[in-house]
């Protein structure tokens, strides 16, 4: 409360309409709890980075070759964020200006594709992401795109099928990572196949960048040519994206981000990539990582005891997919009724439903958020219990009122440091 009004008093007096809606997005984020895989809840020097003076500077070009004058204090800063970006990853480059995760995917393929060239990723209804060459973004118009999915017994990815489909199709690039995939992917397996057909293997790690970092899970780093990701999910970070690559695809890449895909970066987030690079650096960033995956996994293990299958029956990542067929529930209802409570999660396509079903199946839940508020395995229990109880009984309107009540609990008991 007292952070918020020093900060935003002024604004209040400047332009009341949008202080009043920041206010009430404040309350929103401390008074719910957040379940969505894609969010985290960055911490108060994130927002700050974010909202400082870097926010000024024109900055075209890279370090120590600017575009514009004035560039000393952003020189040593973009300088700093690839520092530590690299030395988090173990990367030999990184560029750290790409205004968000897809516009970092948008500059990889360009820097080492030609319009027409072919593409292997997965597909969006089996976890894959828009801009890995689906048909409703650009990706999918830029290039020749095939995609490879996941077997429906095992719901995993079929390392034989993307063999078999880079055999046929013979792709320049290869495409791995995913935005709905509860379970670890093997690099390795795909390197190999990339190797064998003459591609690239580039990694969309946007996810699970802070579990990579942290070493909850393995990393893409030394066995891709490229690999993307962004800084706001489980790294913590603001928003942003992100590209690592060889050192003998640095220039390349450099050139496309800039002037290839964008303008000026956006310096201020620049420094909040610092600030995320930096706090990831620090010695007990991997127990929170890892803290973030025994969550998810008690948190599939509490709703598996009251009756939900989960995609893969179970999760190796931050991420768990609730299938809600055999409830006799659509994802789009569950997602209305749990955010009737304060909890806040997105449906979600199941692999097996097929491709754009009228009503999703399923639910995307991550335990990130709640995990950087400070709750562990016994509050995921509660909330799977929370969760079961509003889905349940959602024509309840007394239980589900104390079902909001038991949110709020939880909410006071776990504060948000900068909500009001
Ligand atoms: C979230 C996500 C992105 C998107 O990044 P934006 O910052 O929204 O552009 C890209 N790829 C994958 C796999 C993602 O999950």
């Amino acid at each position: 409360m007292e952070w918020f009004e020093t900060f935003f008093s002024q604004l209040n007096q400047e332009d009341p309409a949008v202080y009043r809606l920041a206010r009430q997005e404040a309350h929103r984020l401390g008074h719910t709890l957040d379940l969505i895989a894609a969010e985290s809840l960055p911490s108060t020097s994130i927002l700050l980075a974010q909202g400082s003076p870097f926010a000024v500077k024109a900055a075209e070009g890279y370090p120590d070759a600017r575009f514009h004058a004035g560039c000393g204090y952003v020189d040593a800063l973009e300088t700093l964020a690839i520092d530590r970006a690299k030395t988090l990853f173990g990367a030999e480059h990184a560029n750290v200006q790409p205004h968000s995760g897809v516009l970092a995917n948008l500059a990889v393929y360009f820097s080492a594709l030609r319009p027409r060239d072919r593409i292997l990723s997965m597909k969006l209804s089996h976890g894959g992401h828009l801009s890995h060459g689906d048909r409703a973004s650009m990706t999918g118009s830029c290039f020749e795109v095939k995609h490879y999915g996941v077997n429906f017994e095992t719901e995993r990815i079929d390392y034989e099928e993307v063999e078999k489909l880079a055999r046929e199709f013979k792709p320049k690039m290869i495409v791995a990572g995913a935005s709905s995939y509860p379970r670890v992917i093997d690099y390795e397996r795909f390197a190999a196949i990339a190797r064998d057909v003459g591609a690239y293997l580039m990694v969309d790690m946007a996810h699970i960048a802070g579990l990579v970092s942290g070493h909850a899970i393995p990393s893409p780093v030394t066995v891709s040519d490229f690999v993307t990701f962004t800084t706001y999910k489980t790294l913590l970070g603001g928003r942003g994206g992100v590209i690592l690559c060889k050192q003998k695809y640095a220039s390349q890449v450099d050139k496309s981000v800039f002037p290839g895909c964008q303008g000026t970066p956006a310096i201020n987030m620049v420094a909040a990539k610092a600030v995320c690079f930096g706090r990831a650096l620090k010695g007990d960033f991997p127990r929170i990582q890892k803290q973030i995956c025994a969550n998810a996994a008690a948190l599939g293990k509490g709703l598996e005891e009251r009756g939900y299958r989960l995609v893969t029956g179970g999760t190796d990542n931050h991420l768990i997919l609730v299938d809600l067929r055999d409830k006799n529930l659509s994802g789009d209802v569950a997602e209305s009724v749990l955010e009737s409570v304060g909890i806040i999660t997105n449906r979600n396509v199941i692999p097996s439903q097929g491709e754009n079903p009228r009503h999703p199946s399923g639910l995307r839940l991550g335990t990130t958020a709640l995990t950087v508020r400070g709750m562990k395995e016994t509050e995921m229990g509660g909330i799977a219990e929370l969760i079961d109880t509003a889905l349940t009984r959602h024509d309840e309107p007394l239980t589900l009122k104390r079902a909001a009540g038991k949110v709020t609990e939880l909410c006071q008991e776990f504060p948000v440091p900068w909500a009001v």
